[in-house]
């Protein structure tokens, strides 16, 4: 899209975009930080961009007006305004190429808040996307600045508009997943950018499974919030797409872990998928012609083809990243013939645990014929909602004997799944257990909010939350007539303790 014409004129002198604006506009390449320090990021010069040229549509109502594009230095609003534009256009225009005809799940158009409020935070909640500011010394930080933190926010309504009954999904893989949506989303768009991929290039040596400019997430966030939280990120970034976690069922792991270690908190949770995927290119890539700038380019658009068949392919199961990773080598097989491509990625997810080598037999079998993989890459799965079971929750006190969840109650379609520590796979959790898990989890979390005769209340309570910004639960229990529902609200990507 850097290359984007600015204004097309149809024949006859009319403009195609009328509203487009005219110039050139700063942004950054993928964000302001670099390593561990807060500044120091790519700043690159685009044409200013049409926020509505695409099928996914996004518009900023935060603020209303439009500073007039132009090359603004950073730390102005105007700056804020274009590069968050062009972050947010790069992201609508490299999935809506993915998903045609497929629109958001608020509507036609994207609304985005570029400043709802001070917290160090950012989320997606179903009407759109919000980021916040926060100060840190004598600092003032923008999270929709970063272009790694709108292209993974913009990832969930992504996620959201191709797989909805993801959203309310009672099972801690789900909600982890969506978070490495988000970081994939992120990376996949940075390769977009020309400049990011001739650097990469440069700092890896063409090893692209190595800690780099790409493989680091929100460096700035991460500075921002390592001043006051030091072992809730990573020492040169937000997190890190390549790294060594290898797959635990998370039911097994603690609610809350330092950044050195995995836990079932769906951020932390998230890197293991993340680093599967990150890894999986590198091979992508490494199997390329001339593994050059153009052959980087051409394999994020690939690996976009590849996540969104898988995705779509994919059953809403306990196991659910060996069942998304395990589609991913089948539509891979089916799309790429002729590429190493179903191999490249059927390692990685081996070696970081998500497939066990035991689903190795089980895998071969699972065969996408190249005509339903193409059809995958641009279907909607029209079902809303996974289907509702009931929990019984006496035990814990919140004035009712049972709940209904939207449980993972789908049959898994073939026996593949994530690796025990010694020999074989992981047996999945039943739905009853997995339901239960999530809702404990939340439940430590104080992620949950009761709503009863309209009064609500949490049964544990989060400190410290922000002056401006109180709403950070992400789950509710509604009343629906005579029973309590367990629903989503929001994808809160905050840091991830929430201290
Ligand atoms: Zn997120």
């Amino acid at each position: 899209m850097e290359t984007t014409a600015i204004t097309r004129k149809k024949k006859g002198g009319k403009t195609k975009h009328p509203k487009q604006p005219a110039g050139t506009i700063n942004a950054w390449e993928q964000d302001p930080g670099s390593g561990n320090q807060p500044d120091g990021g790519q700043l690159i010069q685009e044409p200013a961009p049409d926020m509505s040229a695409t099928s996914l549509p996004t518009a900023i109502k935060n603020p209303a007006k439009a500073p007039a594009a132009g090359v603004y230095t950073p730390g102005t609003a105007e700056f804020r305004y274009w590069a968050a534009a062009a972050s947010l256009s790069r992201g609508s225009a490299f999935w809506s190429v993915q998903l045609p005809g497929i629109s958001w799940e608020v509507g036609k158009t994207l609304p985005v808040d570029l400043d709802h409020g001070s917290d160090l935070n950012a989320y997606y909640d179903r009407v759109g996307l919000r980021f916040f500011h926060g100060i840190v010394g004598t600092r003032t930080f923008y999270s929709g600045e970063s272009p790694d933190v709108i292209n993974h926010e913009q990832g969930h309504a992504v996620l959201d508009a191709l797989k909805p009954q993801l959203w309310n999904a009672a099972n801690l893989e789900v909600p982890a997943f969506h978070e490495s949506f988000g970081d994939m989303s992120a990376i996949l768009c940075a390769m977009q950018v020309p400049s990011l991929r001739h650097g990469v290039l440069a700092e890896t040596g063409g090893s692209l499974y190595k800690s780099s400019r790409l493989s680091r997430l929100a460096e700035q966030l991460g500075w921002a919030i390592r001043q006051s939280d030091p072992s809730d990120v990573d020492a040169d970034c937000l997190r890190n797409a390549v790294n060594s976690f290898f797959y635990r069922p998370p039911h097994t792991l603690p609610t809350y872990a330092p950044a050195s270690a995995l836990s079932s908190e769906p951020h932390s949770f998230s890197r293991v998928f993340t680093s599967a995927f990150f890894e999986g290119m590198a091979n992508m890539f490494h199997i390329t012609t001339n593994k050059d700038e153009a052959d980087l380019l051409q394999v994020s658009v690939d690996m976009g083809k590849i996540l969104v068949a898988g995705i779509t392919a994919a059953k809403v199961v306990s196991a659910f990243y060996s069942q998304v990773a395990a589609h991913m080598v089948s539509a891979a097989n089916a799309l790429f013939p002729n590429i190493a491509y179903g191999q490249a990625l059927k390692s990685s997810f081996i070696r970081h645990g998500i497939i066990s080598v035991a689903s190795s037999a089980a895998l071969a079998k699972l065969k996408m014929t190249a005509a339903a993989a193409k059809t995958m890459t641009a279907a909607k799965d029209k079902s809303k909602d996974v289907d509702r079971m009931r929990l019984h929750v006496a035990e814990y006190d919140l004035g009712m004997d049972s709940i209904l969840v939207h449980g993972v109650s789908e049959p898994k379609s073939f026996a593949i799944a994530g690796a025990t520590l010694n020999v074989g796979m992981v047996t999945p959790q039943t739905d009853d257990e997995a339901a239960k898990s999530f809702f404990e989890d939340l439940l430590r979390r104080g992620r949950l909010r009761v709503v009863k005769n309209n009064v609500a209340m949490s049964p544990v309570v989060r400190p410290g939350l922000s002056e401006t910004h109180h709403e950070s639960h992400t789950h509710e229990l509604q009343q629906e007539g005579s029973e309590y529902v367990l629903k989503r609200v929001r994808i809160d990507c905050g840091p991830w303790c929430g201290h």
